[in-house]
């Protein structure tokens, strides 16, 4: 080997949800040369989208594919001596909007699956609205419900995603994995067929491997421009505001559901350990295309104020955001939270999904370059996969992928025909003369 040159079986860019996952399961299966290159110089990497306060967990789906692998994924989650406590179960209320929509289906697939669920008609002042003597709803259950019905789903909540990442790049490194951060990853080498047999870095330095796994997340159709990944793996800008609440208002809020509106999109965490509310619309979002016929990258305009006294390894990242955006979720908030509505935001972030237009992942061999393995296009769900979705980066690369995921993670596949939770929303264009931190 030549200096700089580093030999491994598998080389994986990015330290998201995606790699991190797909080495450690290698690594449970027997593989001793996994490397994990990251180019951010702190892991968790704070742009990250997997690093963040908080994520979701939830069975909602309308695709009871996910909705089943949720509920393999909960029983990891709830595995305090892997997880410490990372989950919350705090319940999670899903709006339901009418037959046939998201939230319906999804309420029908949780059903099925046997998740402990309590339907909430419109005005429901209790959990079980036929039984005055059941547990209160809180007041801003009440509020939340009172011309709207909906559904808690009891086996959901959330999880502090940057310590989970933080305590999975721990597993990953005890297992004798590699952890290179720092390294940006400028091109994938060749062997003399054409196959892809590396990477080298932007620092001149070069890993050679068996397979090379791309889980770049939001960065890895414009890192990679000639796997030709721009329409099918599309950085979205997603805008996300924070509200710090005063230890009073934390108690009042504390013993709520997330609340997720799958129709406006809408969505809001309770407080955590810091009293600070998350909300966010799970939306098309924004795209940046510095060239129009480029694939959309990711970018990070730093936050003008409230940026540098926080903790990013907390999950802490802010960033300025779209003034339209901000006053949308403004708007969401106020019809929502009332109480909450004329809070200052004590935190704003772009945080970039890669997204799928089925919402499906891109997950399995490149169909023209058998040496790299695609595991990205997280469609803005996967976070709450963390501890399993590994498993099926493993097996795509073992050959033991089920033929009929292999068909719905192909990344060439025709747009599968699933529910998706965003139909009919149109991104935007990201105007960067247009951003704001407050509103
Ligand atoms: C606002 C928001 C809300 C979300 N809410 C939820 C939720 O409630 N529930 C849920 O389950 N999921 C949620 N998600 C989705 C979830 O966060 C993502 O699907 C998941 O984190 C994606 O992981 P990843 O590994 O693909 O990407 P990332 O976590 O972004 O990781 C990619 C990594 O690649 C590195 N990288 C990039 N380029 C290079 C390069 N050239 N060389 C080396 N390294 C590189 C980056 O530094 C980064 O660390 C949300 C996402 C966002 C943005």
């Amino acid at each position: 080997m030549a200096t700089g040159e580093h030999e491994s079986d598998v080389v994986i860019v990015g330290a998201g949800c995606f790699g991190l996952s797909t080495a450690y399961h290698l690594l449970k299966r027997g593989y001793t040369k996994v490397t994990v290159l990251d180019r951010s110089p702190v892991l968790p990497a704070p742009e990250a989208a997997s690093t963040d306060i908080n994520k979701i967990v939830r069975s909602s789906y309308a695709d009871i594919f996910y909705s089943k692998f949720t509920r393999e994924a909960l029983v990891e989650w709830k595995n305090t001596s892997e997880w410490e406590h990372c989950y919350h179960e705090s319940g999670v209320l899903v709006l339901l909007t009418g037959e046939g929509s998201y939230g319906d289906l999804a309420f029908e697939n949780d059903r099925a699956l046997g998740v402990r669920t309590a339907h909430l008609p419109a005005g429901s002042t209790t959990l079980v609205p036929s039984d005055p003597s059941s547990p209160r709803l809180s007041s801003v259950v009440q509020n939340l419900l009172k011309d709207k019905s909906g559904y808690i789903n009891q086996d959901a909540g959330w999880v502090h995603s940057s310590r989970a990442v933080e305590l999975l790049l721990d597993k990953v490194k005890k297992l004798g994995g590699t952890i290179v951060p720092g390294k940006t990853v400028a091109r994938l080498s060749k062997d003399s067929s054409g196959k892809t047999a590396g990477v080298k870095c932007a620092d001149g330095s070069e890993y050679i491997a068996e397979c090379v796994v791309l889980a770049a997340g939001a960065w890895t159709a414009s890192a990679f421009p000639e796997l030709k990944l721009e329409e099918s793996c599309v950085a979205t800008a997603q805008v996300v505001g924070k509200i710090q609440l005063t230890p009073e208002e934390g108690e009042a809020y504390r013993s709520n559901p997330v609340y997720l509106d799958l129709d406006s999109g809408f969505y809001m965490f309770p407080p955590n350990d810091e009293n600070i509310v998350k909300c966010a619309i799970h939306a098309a979002g924004f795209t940046h295309r510095p060239d129009p016929t480029s694939a959309s990258t990711p970018v990070f305009p730093i936050s003008s104020s409230h940026s540098d006294d926080k903790d990013t390894s907390k999950g802490h990242f802010e960033t300025a955001v779209p003034k339209a955006a901000l006053e949308e979720l403004r708007t969401g908030l106020t019809s929502t939270f009332p109480a909450l509505a004329n809070k200052p935001w004590a935190g704003t972030r772009m945080c970039w999904y890669t997204d799928s237009a089925d919402e499906d992942w891109v997950i399995g061999f490149h169909p023209r370059d058998a040496g790299v393995v695609l595991a990205t296009a997280g469609s803005g769900h996967a976070l709450k996969f963390l501890p399993i979705i590994g498993r099926l980066m493993a097996d795509a690369i073992e050959g033991k992928m089920p033929e009929e995921l292999v068909k719905r993670f192909a990344f060439d596949r025709a747009q599968n025909d699933v529910p998706v939770s965003r139909p009919g929303k149109q991104q935007r264009k990201l105007n960067l003369d247009d951003l704001v931190t407050t509103d």
